[in-house]
Parts: structure tokens; C-alpha cells; sequence
């Protein structure tokens, strides 16, 4: 059972290009709310700091840190490896600071399966249709158009994870989002009445994938 003045562990997932970096950006902002800075093997961005956006490490490092059992979960994804290491995430949340986590779908089920003793509230975050997550993926620094073809593909396979998430929550305004998540964050942590309707997802997913 949790402690009662354990924090929480939030995670976000969603496909490529539905907005979940910029909603977590915001979260962060929030009191008592910290990011779980994952390591990676991706080589960084040019807009990215090393250490606050990722911690940037060699495959070598990576599979040393994969032997000492220090991640509490790891996962390829998009031919890299990413990982959240353990201590970072468990001395937050017993000092009581809310942790997300940007994480895709594989690194949601490990952590889920791992069933720890902090409450866990999980989030999918979906483009409001096809075409303006086409769009989105085009504005974005990836002017390959072949990228984006990926990532449209990717996007096939990856919308059919919704349903393993407490909530999915469609991104059509990053503000209106944002407040979304933050009102189911709030009544989960009190364990007040909740503002969410599964069948209307169910209807956006069946248009999503048709
Ligand atoms: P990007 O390279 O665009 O920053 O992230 C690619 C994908 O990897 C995103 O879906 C992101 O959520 C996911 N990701 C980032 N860090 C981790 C991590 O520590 N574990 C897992 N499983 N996925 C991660």
C-alpha cells in the first residue's frame, strides 16, 4: 500500500507527434511535481541540454547500467535505447514530489507489471485526427518526408495501446489538455469523481485507425 505522503507516479506515452513533451513541460511546472530524466543512446538535439533533458550515454554505458539492475524499466524504441533508472524516481517520490514520466507504451507496462507500493495514474495522449498529426510531423524539424511516412506507420501500430492506460486524452489544444490532465491528476489523488468518458475515446480510436 502506498504511504500517504508518498508522491505519485504519473506517466504520459502517446504516439510520435501528439504533443505529450510539451504537456509534460507544463506538468512540470506544477508544484511538487518533478521529471524523470531518462538515459538514452540518441545522440541529442540541437535544442536539448544534456542532463535535464536526457542523460546521453553510449551503448556500452547503457548495457552496463542494463547488467547492475539499475532501471526500473528500458526499452528500444526507434532503433535507440532509453531507460528510467531506479534511485532517481523512488528518492523523489519518498520525499513526496509527484514523478512523471515521458515514456513510450513498453516502458508503461514494465513499470505497471512492477505493481510498486506508489500510487500510479498512467495517460495516452492522441492526435485530435490523421491529418493534423500529418501536419504536426511535417512542421516539425523533420522535413524527411520519409520520416514522417514512418512515423505515420508507427503511428498505426502504437494507437492500439490506449487501451492499457487509466485515461486517454485527445490533444486538440495544448492549454485545454493540459487542464484536462491536471483535473483527473487532482481527483485521483483525492480519490474524487472523475471527469472522463471511455466510450467517446472508444469512438476516437475506431475513427483513428479506420
Ligand atoms: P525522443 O527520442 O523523441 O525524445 O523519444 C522517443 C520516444 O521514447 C518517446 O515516445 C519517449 O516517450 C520515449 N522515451 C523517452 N524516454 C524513455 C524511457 O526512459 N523509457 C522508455 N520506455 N521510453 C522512453
Amino acid at each position: 500500500m502506498p504511504i500517504e505522503n508518498d508522491g505519485v507516479m504519473i506517466i504520459l506515452s502517446s504516439p510520435s507527434g501528439a504533443g505529450k513533451t510539451s504537456l509534460v513541460g507544463l506538468l512540470s511546472k506544477l508544484d511538487n511535481f518533478e521529471v524523470s530524466i531518462s538515459h538514452t543512446t540518441r545522440e541529442p538535439r540541437l535544442n536539448e541540454t544534456p542532463n535535464k533533458d536526457y542523460y546521453f550515454i553510449n551503448e556500452t554505458e547503457f548495457k552496463r547500467l542494463i547488467k547492475n539492475q539499475e532501471f526500473l524499466e528500458y526499452a528500444k524504441v526507434f532503433n535507440n535505447l532509453y531507460g528510467t533508472t531506479r534511485t532517481q524516481v523512488i528518492n523523489h517520490l519518498n520525499d513526496g514530489k509527484n514523478v512523471l514520466f515521458d515514456i513510450d507504451w513498453q516502458g508503461a507496462d514494465q513499470i505497471k507489471n512492477k505493481k510498486l507500493d506508489y500510487k500510479l495514474i498512467t495517460f495516452f495522449i492522441l492526435p485530435p485526427s490523421k491529418e493534423i498529426l500529418f501536419e504536426r510531423l511535417s512542421n516539425r524539424d523533420m522535413k524527411d518526408k520519409l520520416i514522417v511516412d514512418d512515423r505515420m506507420k508507427q503511428f498505426e501500430h502504437d494507437v492500439l495501446h490506449w487501451i492499457n492506460y487509466d485515461y486517454v486524452v485527445i490533444n486538440d489544444d495544448l492549454e485545454s489538455c493540459y487542464l484536462k490532465i491536471k483535473k483527473l491528476i487532482e481527483a485521483e489523488i483525492k480519490d474524487s469523481s472523475k471527469d472522463y468518458d471511455k466510450e467517446f475515446i472508444r469512438k476516437h480510436v475506431e475513427k483513428l485507425t479506420s
